[in-house]
């Protein structure tokens, strides 16, 4: 493998419904600045069906080079047909970086990609940097329940790849009028091929918001004492407009779905605001949540963990606390 063929950073653009993940966006941010260092182009994946459009939008957050695949067959993403769309990208343009967003789909298609190249791929990535000389990616993420950073070198092929968190990198505010080179490609794959199919499209009804998204999470933990005392989460959330967030045990007691749980085997937050209301602050869930703007904790042992780790902490009991929480934030939001 001559590593001198592989040029520029390359972020998948994940887009559902016409809309561009807002982690595509933030990888755009990160991807600038490592393209930069190496004096590289930056260029952006997109594959689907009626995208093209979007190119102008990934030219304005970042992008030097858009590489579009539009056709029905990529209408609802599957795994089969965006990994051979983009082995054939990356055989005919050979990247020596591609980032993906750390969701259910970046994960899918990088592992798949990872396997089927081969190289290697590092997971659930939150710090990046590239050393300007030999082009190698630092990719870092916690490891060992959080205690430390290690941070991933692949050495030995190319291109590099990583999955990046959400919400942990940060978009380039956009220059409108900004262009690019948008270069269309193809390949020449028959529905009859893909083993997969797209029989029926369920969307969720509910308008709550994800966890991985928010902005502000009020998280509940085994203090709440019953699902029916763990309303009041969802009662505060509601108000605030914000999503509701999870111990495990709380999980495991069957209150709230695993989707919702944060920390070490859940799902890791940077929300703006976090409250941990009943949380006692173990590591396995003070991993997934330590690197919010703001914590706000709640829990009625004076000693708990999440004390130590908060920046604004209630001593009480949140059976009391939370009811005066919703209407303060009822009145003052109305
Ligand atoms: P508890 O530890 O029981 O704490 C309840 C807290 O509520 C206490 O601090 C108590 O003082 C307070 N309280 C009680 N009543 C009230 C009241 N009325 N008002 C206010 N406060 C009150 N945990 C996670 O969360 N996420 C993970 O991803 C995760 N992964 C794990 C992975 C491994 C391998 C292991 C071993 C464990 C993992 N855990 C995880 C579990 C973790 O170790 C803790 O057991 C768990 O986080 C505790 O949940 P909790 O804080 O809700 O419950």
């Amino acid at each position: 493998m001559n590593f001198a063929d592989y040029k520029g950073i390359w972020v998948y653009i994940e887009e559902k419904e016409g809309s561009i993940a807002p982690v595509s966006l933030e990888l755009l941010g990160a991807g600038r600045q490592l393209a930069d260092k190496r004096g590289v182009e930056l260029a952006g994946v997109l594959i689907g069906h009626g995208v093209k459009h979007l190119d102008q939008t990934l030219f304005e957050y970042g992008a030097d080079t858009v590489y579009v695949y539009d056709a029905p067959i990529f209408d609802h993403y599957r795994t089969e047909p965006y990994m051979y769309a983009l082995l054939d990208c990356c055989q005919k343009y050979k990247p020596e970086v591609i980032l993906y967003g750390a969701t259910p789909t970046g994960k899918d298609l990088a592992s798949a990609v990872a396997t089927d190249l081969p190289t290697g791929l590092t997971a659930d990535t939150t710090m990046l940097d590239i050393e300007e000389d030999t082009g190698l990616l630092l990719a870092s993420r916690p490891a060992f329940g959080g205690n430390i950073m290690a941070t991933i070198l692949c050495k030995k092929y190319r291109p590099q790849m990583a999955t990046v968190r959400p919400k942990v990198m940060t978009a380039l505010q956009p220059q409108p009028g900004r262009t690019g080179k948008l270069v269309e490609e193809s390949i020449l794959l028959r529905e009859e091929d893909v083993r997969t199919k797209v029989l029926e499209v369920v969307r969720e009804t509910t308008k709550k918001v994800r966890i991985d998204e928010a902005d502000i999470i009020v998280a509940g933990g085994k203090g709440m004492g019953s699902k029916e005392g763990f309303q009041l989460i969802h009662q505060l959330a509601e108000v605030l407009g914000a999503a509701v967030g999870a111990s495990r045990d709380v999980v495991e007691a069957g209150w709230i779905g695993h989707q919702h749980q944060v920390g070490q085997t859940g799902v890791t937050v940077t929300p703006k605001i976090y409250f941990a209301i009943g949380i006692s602050g173990a590591i396995q869930h003070l991993v997934g949540m330590q690197n919010s703007g703001l914590i706000i904790a709640i829990n009625k042992d004076p000693n708990a963990p999440i004390f130590q780790a908060c920046h604004y902490g209630i001593v009480g009991d949140a059976f009391e606390i939370v009811p005066l929480l919703i209407e303060h934030f009822k009145q003052a939001l109305s």
